[in-house]
């Protein structure tokens, strides 16, 4: 049976279901939640949506229905024993679920992972994890299509236009096809506002994200190839500026904005660690360098965190590892 009718056959044949994301969710982790959130409520079933992190700021307009919950260890201790199914959508390794990982690993019912990126973990009863997806959300408009589960809906495709965007960089990176354009012109036709979901997303940042911007340009440097581009955010700037993690996102795409630059890398301070953010151009695999770290990601944007390390102990091994991934593209 192809993965599209043994996802619905779970569907149709289970009652309860738990939706995740992972750790910092983007618009795509976010919109995929909540269109499947609709999806399944659609045809009656019972369902929750628990992330490790609150929702990112700026993407709260998505879930004007309030559906999205933060993780809590008291109040959800007995989650995982009301539920037929765990659905784990835009990340295919549990660690990066965080606090609700061990509640993964000790689940007896059925785990289902929807995502587009490299080396998923073989621990899911099904895995649906295509790369040549520029979104996830672009995997559950085809599993909706191709199966005929339920109608699409103005909540659905709302969901999904922010979630295709988004990771598309707005229909500009690689993985975007003719298929992306054909989805969104189907999104389209129930009513969605590109405009309106293009301008909360990325034009109603608090004022201090764009002082945070400005030191953050202020910061960047080049390696001697002049092909490597890397920038710094710390606590600090994070206090002067009144900002937060959220605000950082999307920092980093500056960096291969330079002439020549095709590896960006953005460390940023975590108050018990670090977080590397890794951007490339063409075949430079940005996944390997942050898989060296402890991360992951795909081929040409990926990221890792650290624990108990500062920036300037871990900083030159990182350009030097970015350094042996330029030299492989160039032999
Ligand atoms: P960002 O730099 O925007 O936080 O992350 C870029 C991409 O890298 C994400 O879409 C995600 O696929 C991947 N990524 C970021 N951090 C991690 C991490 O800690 N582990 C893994 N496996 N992937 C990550
Ligand atoms: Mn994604």
């Amino acid at each position: 049976m192809n993965p599209f009718e043994k996802l619905k056959e779970i569907i149709l044949n289970n009652n309860s279901f738990l939706i995740s994301s992972h750790v910092n969710p983007d618009a795509d982790a976010i919109g995929s939640e909540l269109a499947f959130f609709y999806l399944l409520k659609k045809l009656n079933k019972k369902v929750k949506v628990i992330n490790h992190s609150k929702t990112p700021y700026n993407l709260e307009f998505l879930d004007s229905d309030k559906v999205i919950e933060k993780y809590d260890e008291t109040l959800h201790s007995n989650i995982f024993n009301e539920i037929d199914v765990f659905l784990l959508l835009d990340l295919n390794q549990a660690y990066r679920i965080v606090k609700m990982e061990n509640g993964f690993r000790n689940f007896n019912g059925i785990k289902v992972c929807i995502d587009h990126h490299q080396d998923p973990e073989n621990t899911f009863d099904l895995l649906i994890d295509d790369t040549n997806y520029a979104a996830t959300g672009e995997i559950i408009y085809d599993f909706i299509k191709s199966t005929n589960i339920a109608e699409l809906d103005y909540n659905i495709a709302f969901q999904l236009y922010a979630a295709i965007m988004t990771d598309t960089g707005s229909f500009r990176f690689e993985r975007t096809t003719y298929k992306t354009h054909l989805m969104i012109a189907e999104l389209l036709k129930f009513g969605v506002s590109p405009l309106d979901v293009y301008d909360k997303i990325y034009n109603q940042f608090n004022f201090g994200r764009i002082k945070l911007l400005g030191q953050t340009l202020s910061s960047v440097q080049l390696d001697n190839t002049q092909k490597i581009a890397y920038m710094t955010v710390t606590q600090k700037m994070l206090q002067e500026t009144s900002t937060c993690e959220d605000d950082v996102d999307g920092f980093v795409n500056y960096c291969l904005s330079i002439q020549n630059v095709v590896i960006g890398i953005l460390f940023y301070e975590l108050n018990d660690g670090l977080k590397i953010s890794f951007r490339s151009k063409g075949n430079i695999p940005v996944n390997l360098l942050a898989k060296e770290f402890g991360g992951g990601g795909h081929t040409n944007a990926s990221g890792a965190r650290l624990f108990n390390i500062k920036i300037n102990d871990i900083k030159d091994k990182v350009i030097s590892r970015a350094k042996y991934y330029l030299e492989m593209e160039s032999k």
